[in-house]
């Protein structure tokens, strides 16, 4: 069993539209960094980002995300800023203009997969063009795993040159229509990923009801991070949603406790993950 520190990874807002049923959902950039600055005190060490334009429409204005930024650098000494360069309602011409912020991070898809009512694709030629401006601007990806064909395809990006040997790879659980949360698969991903890209950390996400219990399995499996957050999940039990991101971090901590490990310090989860200084 490993002691070592686990990075918390806090999703803050994602593309799904904020509604009655989760008014907590941070959306524009105030609301960003406050949700963010709150979850870093509750021991989140790396926040995801997307962004909305006013409407609350999915956004991929790069001013947007560097506003975001540079609330979360003044706010949470240290904190790993990772900028989605995923999600929904985005033009995928758009996805990569605001790498030229160089966040430490991006979130990087390679290939496609069915979500609940879109296709998400990830065509190889903009998954080529992502992954060479990361390369480019010095950030470092996460990939996103949401089928097994894509822990290939960021071997090809590796062997191409793209990409260091040591990434950042989560699975993605309990998508509807991708993946299903299941512990035998998280076994097989874990295993594909350990004898294709050996050197890599991991993580898993599950998504919704499936967000605590793939916690779980990741944790009883060594993983280097755990993810929580709003644009996983709302609730903390069936009946009663998240008081708002802080909440969800701090039921992650209890887990990782649970395990005997300690979230990680904001220069502990860069080093885990091969991350420059802040
Ligand atoms: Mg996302």
């Amino acid at each position: 069993m490993t002691t070592k520190p686990v990075v918390v990874a806090v999703a803050i807002t994602g593309s799904v539209p904020r509604k009655k049923d989760n008014p907590t959902l941070p959306v524009l950039p105030p609301e960003q960094i406050e949700s963010t600055h709150a979850a870093y005190e509750a021991g989140a060490t790396l926040v995801h980002i997307h962004v909305r334009n006013d409407d609350e429409s999915p956004s991929s204005d790069p001013a947007r995300f560097a506003e975001v930024q540079a609330g979360v650098r003044k706010h949470c000494p240290g904190m790993i800023v990772q900028f989605s360069t995923g999600g929904r309602g985005r033009d995928p011409a758009a996805r990569g203009l605001s790498l030229v912020h160089r966040p430490d991070m991006a979130s990087l898809s390679t290939g496609s997969v069915n979500f609940p009512t879109i296709v998400y694709e990830n065509h190889t030629t903009l998954v080529t063009d992502l992954a060479t401006r990361m390369k480019t601007h010095d950030i470092a990806p996460e990939i996103e795993i949401f089928d097994l064909s894509h822990i290939h395809g960021a071997k090809s990006l590796i062997e191409a040159g793209l990409m260091s040997a040591r990434p950042h790879v989560q699975f993605v659980m309990g998508v509807q229509n991708a993946m299903p949360a299941d512990e035998h698969l998280l076994d097989i991903l874990l295993a594909e990923t350990r004898r294709v890209i050996p050197g890599a950390t991991w993580t898993a996400a599950g998504i919704g009801r499936y967000q605590a219990s793939v916690m779980e399995w990741a944790l009883a499996r060594g993983a280097d991070a755990v993810r929580t957050g709003l644009e996983d999940n709302i609730r903390i039990t069936k009946d009663r949603l998240a008081n708002g991101n802080a909440e969800l971090v701090s039921v992650a901590v209890e887990a990782i406790r649970r395990h005997g490990r300690a979230p990680a310090t904001p220069a502990e989860a860069r080093a885990i993950l091969g991350l420059r200084a802040a």
